[in-house]
């Protein structure tokens, strides 16, 4: 079991590079290089304060954070060859729709998770251990989105062991989710507001935007949660004034270049 796990380890890792990396990197140069000037309006914050530095830094603790990824992928590998997950690859007797569903319940849970051990890690007597290395990026960009402490990284990733332990999951599913859930958390830290001004009163209103957590990381106190706003609303932790900033972004999108305050 153990020889079977260190031979998972290194090729988890280097899958989990070229994925990560790719989608990172590529947000990065697209949107805070290449477009740049043409999507100035719809830069989040007034202020730029990226600077090499803390690129660098997220770069260090994404490492550590895609290490963290590659080990848990490494244990369910070995845990579902030796018949310990309910995980399956043949989708005879399962319904198509029940397997979309079992997507969206699992973004679901995914998020749930996430808000909790968010909420947690910003605890006053815990905060400055952990999630504070994940704080230190105040004006985020695509590097922010896996710049966390190991504990962290530990933490937001553990619940889908035990999940996969007991609940039936279609092995797609699974790199369905990742790739969705990493895409959404650059989304989440992408320092740019690229949804459309009618979003929040839309159907599709329930999804947060990047505003949604760029708020979170200017003030800290509220909006916790990653891919939705539903655990933040029912639990009466979204930001009061969020649709509003939303409102105040999409006001500088459609003003003239020259007014906006982004140099
Ligand atoms: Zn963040
Ligand atoms: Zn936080």
């Amino acid at each position: 079991m153990i020889e079977e796990f260190l031979i998972g380890l290194p090729k988890g890792f280097a899958q989990a590079m070229m994925m990560n990396g790719t989608i990172i990197t590529l947000a990065y140069l697209l949107v805070w290089k290449l477009f740049r000037i043409r999507l100035a309006r719809a830069r989040i914050p007034a202020k730029e304060r990226v600077d090499a530095k803390q690129i660098k830094s997220e770069m260090r603790n994404a490492l550590l954070s895609l290490a963290v990824g590659a080990t848990f992928g490494s244990v369910m590998m070995v845990l579902n060859l030796h018949g310990y997950t309910a995980i399956y690859t043949d989708i005879e007797g399962h319904s198509v729709v029940g397997i979309v569903a079992s997507f969206f319940c699992l973004m679901l849970l995914d998020d749930a998770w996430f808000y909790t051990v968010h909420r947690l890690l910003h605890h006053p007597r815990i905060y400055r251990y952990v999630h504070a290395v994940h704080h230190r990026s105040v004006d985020v960009n695509p590097f922010s989105s896996l710049s966390f402490h190991g504990v962290e990284a530990v933490l937001s990733t553990l619940w889908i062991v035990p999940v996969a332990m007991f609940v039936p999951i279609y092995a797609p599913v699974l790199g369905v989710m990742q790739l969705v859930g990493l895409v959404d958390n650059v989304r989440a830290h992408l320092g740019y507001e690229l949804y459309p001004s009618w979003w929040n009163r839309s159907p599709l209103a329930f999804m947060a935007s990047s505003t949604h957590h760029n708020m979170h990381h200017g003030r800290l106190t509220a909006n916790y949660g990653n891919h939705f706003r539903i655990w933040d609303k029912l639990l009466g932790t979204e930001f009061a004034d969020y649709e509003a900033t939303f409102d105040e972004v999409q006001r500088r999108k459609q003003a003239p270049l020259a007014a906006t305050s982004v140099a």
